[in-house]
């Protein structure tokens, strides 16, 4: 079994990891996770795709809302908003189970990796998910309404503010597990994520975007696009408002000399031409768990026989 290391947001991340995590044993997937959308509220830190991710894997995700818990309860929030506190942001109970465990880990001297590593252990995850930085890495948003926070534009202003720029922070490191992964890996795969503020912030730290490129293994990467849209958030809106067209080739246009491989699906087969690279075209829908793991399965195999011949 090859060793593949996914590069990976919230939502189309998760999905992929979960089709992956249903073919692949203990020690052949990593999942390197974007930590530019963390930030501090009420008193601790929230980490929206490592989570996200890792509900996934344990079974725990709400599949309706894309974030947080499935059977979730909302006593605390209602009641710090009834006191005045802020409830723009939504934490159900049990999901505050996690960011005071992490936020405790942390105030210990715990890393963020570690802290990531014992909540997996805890939810019987026996993949790998590492944050991309132990340090904080917050993105920002250059938009038509000035300069936001990334949760400020994302959730409190549900995205609406038109893009300009995504601005990311200079010099943060990966860390040490972060480049030992990417060291073995047989497969590095950029999940269906959006390219801008979930990839290329993993990519954006140092010395990722340069291992990416000088890696020999095959690098792939999946669109987010579908028929051009969005299958959820605000990929496709970005693109647009940053100048792009909005299309799956775009995307693959926009990874350029990053990727081996570009995935995209079924539905664009007539409008996706491409000799740039090998292009394989598939159902990316990943709804169900079924769906997810034939997804892995069919970039496995392609990969397997491309590097094979
Ligand atoms: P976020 O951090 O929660 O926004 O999550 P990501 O960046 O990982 O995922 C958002 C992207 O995933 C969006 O651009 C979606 O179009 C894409 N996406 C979500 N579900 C699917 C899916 O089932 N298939 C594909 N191909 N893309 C998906």
């Amino acid at each position: 079994m090859p060793h593949v290391v996914l590069l990976a947001g919230g939502v189309g991340g998760a999905k992929l990891a979960h089709g992956f995590a249903q073919l692949l044993p203990a020690g052949k997937l990593t999942i390197i996770v974007n930590t530019g959308d963390d930030f501090q509220h009420l008193g601790l830190q929230i980490c929206p795709d490592l989570d996200t991710v890792t509900y996934t894997l344990a079974g725990l995700a709400n599949p309706d809302t894309g974030w947080g818990r499935t059977g979730e309860s909302w006593r605390t929030l209602d009641e710090v908003a009834r006191l005045g506190g802020p409830g723009w942001f939504r934490l159900g109970d049990l999901d505050l189970a996690t960011h005071l465990t992490r936020t405790h880990l942390l105030a210990n001297g715990h890393t963020l990796t570690a802290a990531t590593q014992q909540l997996c252990q805890q939810l019987d995850i026996i993949h790998t998910i590492l944050p991309m930085s132990n340090s904080p890495a917050p993105t920002l948003i250059d938009s038509d309404e000035g300069l936001l926070p990334f949760q400020t534009w994302f959730v409190a202003r549900q995205w609406q503010p038109a893009v300009r720029r995504v601005c990311l922070p200079a010099e943060v490191q990966a860390t040490p597990q972060v480049l030992k992964a990417l060291e073995k890996a047989d497969l590095v795969v950029i999940a269906p994520s959006n390219p801008f503020v979930s990839i290329d912030p993993i990519l954006n730290v140092y010395p990722i975007r340069a291992m990416v490129v000088d890696l020999p293994q095959v690098v792939v990467a999946v669109s987010p696009i579908i028929g051009g849209q969005a299958v959820k958030g605000p990929a496709a809106k970005m693109m647009a408002e940053m100048g792009l067209p909005v299309s799956a080739a775009a995307v693959a246009d926009y990874y350029n000399d990053l990727i081996d491989v570009f995935v995209y699906d079924a539905q664009d087969r007539e409008t996706f031409q491409t000799d740039e690279r090998p292009a394989l075209c598939t159902d990316t829908w990943m709804t169900t768990p079924a769906q997810r793991r034939r997804l892995a399965e069919a970039i496995l195999s392609y990969t397997m026989e491309l590097t094979n011949q």
